[in-house]
């Protein structure tokens, strides 16, 4: 404990939100037809604002985390690619379809949707980077989705991160309702992150009686 630092101390090992504003009740699971393989950084795993973690919470059935960048542990491509779907690299590389109804006629699923985590730069590499996810098919969400995530500055709107981004491409690969069930989890955790990180815990009772 005494290596710790002092935030970590009271946040929820669940979580990782500070345990007054933990989220973890709002976390019920689902399950979906779709595979999701999240390809994350050792060094993004560690970050509290990483939002992959929440990807397996809410998706345990479907969603692994494979980790890049570990010393003892090189990370290849071959488990990922082992698993059952068809596999989607998801980024927009300038060869990526965009996923809407007409892909999903011609392309028709069960999906394996493999998502690069970290930020654009870092995700961006992953595919020629790894061996064995170069020749993989990429697709990329329709252009008008933008971010609901303030706790990462993006340079653009659209630039969603990691679990929006899967939230995203799960509703247009399974349902408007799975999509839904994600991002209002996701919206509850943006939102008690930012109360927990402006250390102002009576701000809430306060709001209403300035
Ligand atoms: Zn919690």
């Amino acid at each position: 404990m005494g290596q710790r630092r002092a935030g970590h101390v009271n946040r929820c090992p669940n979580c990782r939100v500070n345990r007054f504003f933990c989220v973890c009740e709002n976390l019920r699971p689902l399950e979906i037809e779709t595979k999701i393989s999240l390809i994350v950084h050792v060094r993004e795993l560690k970050l509290t604002s990483n939002t992959a973690q929440f990807a397996e919470k809410m998706l345990p059935q479907n969603a692994e985390i494979f980790i890049r960048g570990r010393v003892h542990e090189p990370f290849t491509s071959e488990p990922v690619l082992k698993r059952m779907g068809l596999p989607l690299f998801l980024y927009p590389h300038e060869d990526a379809q965009e996923l809407n109804e007409d892909f999903k006629t011609k392309f028709p699923g069960p999906y394996h949707l493999i998502i690069p985590d970290g930020n654009w730069q870092q995700a961006r590499k992953v595919r020629q980077r790894e061996e064995g996810f170069s020749h993989l098919m990429a697709v990329k969400l329709p252009g008008m989705i933008t971010s609901e995530y303030g706790l990462r500055k993006a340079l653009h709107p659209e630039w969603v991160c990691t679990y929006e981004a899967m939230a995203h491409a799960l509703g247009i690969l399974e349902s408007l309702a799975v999509r839904d069930r994600l991002m209002d989890f996701f919206r509850i955790w943006v939102k008690s992150t930012e109360q927990a990180r402006s250390g102002d815990f009576k701000k809430i009772s306060l709001d209403n009686n300035p």
